[in-house]
């Protein structure tokens, strides 16, 4: 079997150390070669796409198979090797549906920023004119979302803005994809416009640290009642739950003077933090982005609907 070309691991561990560009164990990346495609595997972070070994091979066509409906969709049948314990990632199928050598999916702050809010999408729209793009509705990262991205894209798609999750870009090289997300990343670009705050001068809740870069979610009253009334992406759900709470307990807590999280919190769950603080801050005033709600996150929970609902009202009434 082929290796994984060097300047694809290079592109992949450059984009997983950037925290504008990929938060802990979050996107993907893959690498086609004939009938072969190499892909991230499900839980492995882009950062050590260098120095571990973060890829697994699958069958192309038995992948795309999947994309349109064959098999579980987890692409777990696919793995070429069997001795390999490693499993793909749950979006290996909608990088087996484009047919493009190099696909990579970030969640790029600056594509966040936009996706999440009617406002920032059409204000993309007008931005990345004249580029192969399409803008895909939110869909439960998997089978759904490559569903939804399927009636979309053309042979021509280079460019997907996935809404209220993030971004993929696809090339006939490596560089050809990198190319595009810089692009992509050029246009999009939005500056910070919340002002840092002073650190908190009180303690925080017994066995809780201060996050000091995102003092401004409890301070600012817009980024405050942001950050309560809901989450904005999966991989928030994912690793710090729904919408942050105002009582320790969780992972997070939002107090008066800042935010804090459990000690021995996961990096994983610093870099969401760090992200809803790096997206936030950059959402000019007049958008208003719109929560997943709370369907999509039991979804992303794998709870069933009505019993997630009666789980939050009764933390919330505790
Ligand atoms: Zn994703």
């Amino acid at each position: 079997m082929t290796a994984v070309p060097a300047d694809f691991r290079a592109l992949s561990a450059r984009l997983g150390q950037d925290p504008l560009q990929v938060q802990g164990p979050g996107g993907n990346t893959s690498f086609k070669d004939g009938d072969v495609m190499w892909i991230k595997a499900s839980g492995t972070e882009l950062a050590e796409a260098e120095t571990k070994d973060i890829f697994v091979a699958v069958d192309r066509e038995r992948a795309k198979a999947e994309a349109m409906g064959a098999g579980d969709g987890t692409c777990k049948a696919t793995v070429l090797d069997p001795e390999n314990t490693l499993r793909p990632s749950i979006e290996t199928t909608f990088h087996a549906l484009l047919d493009w050598k190099v696909v990579a999916h970030t969640h790029s702050v600056a594509t966040l920023v936009h996706a999440i809010s009617a406002q920032g999408r059409a204000a993309a729209r007008e931005k990345l004119a004249g580029l192969p793009f399409v803008l895909v509705p939110y869909r439960k990262p998997g089978v759904p979302l490559t569903g939804a991205i399927a009636e979309r894209i053309t042979a021509e798609t280079q460019v997907i803005i996935l809404e209220s999750h993030g971004l993929v870009c696809a090339g006939e090289s490596v560089e050809a994809a990198s190319d595009m997300i810089a692009e992509v990343e050029r246009r999009l670009a939005m500056p910070v416009h919340v002002a840092a705050a002073p650190a908190p001068a009180t303690a925080p809740p017994d066995g809780y640290v201060w996050e000091e870069h995102a003092t401004p979610l409890a301070c600012d009253p817009r980024l405050r009642a942001l950050a309560l009334a809901g989450s904005y992406y999966p991989d928030h759900v994912v690793f710090l739950g729904a919408a942050l709470p105002t009582e320790p307990g969780g992972v997070s807590v939002v107090c008066a003077e800042g935010v804090a999280l459990k000690s021995g919190a996961t990096s994983s769950q610093t870099a969401m933090l760090r992200c809803l603080m790096d997206v936030l801050g950059r959402l000019p005033e007049d958008w208003t982005p719109e929560a997943i709600g709370l369907d999509a996150e039991a979804e992303l929970l794998n709870w069933d609907a009505e019993k997630y609902r009666q789980a939050l009202a009764e933390k919330s009434s505790a």
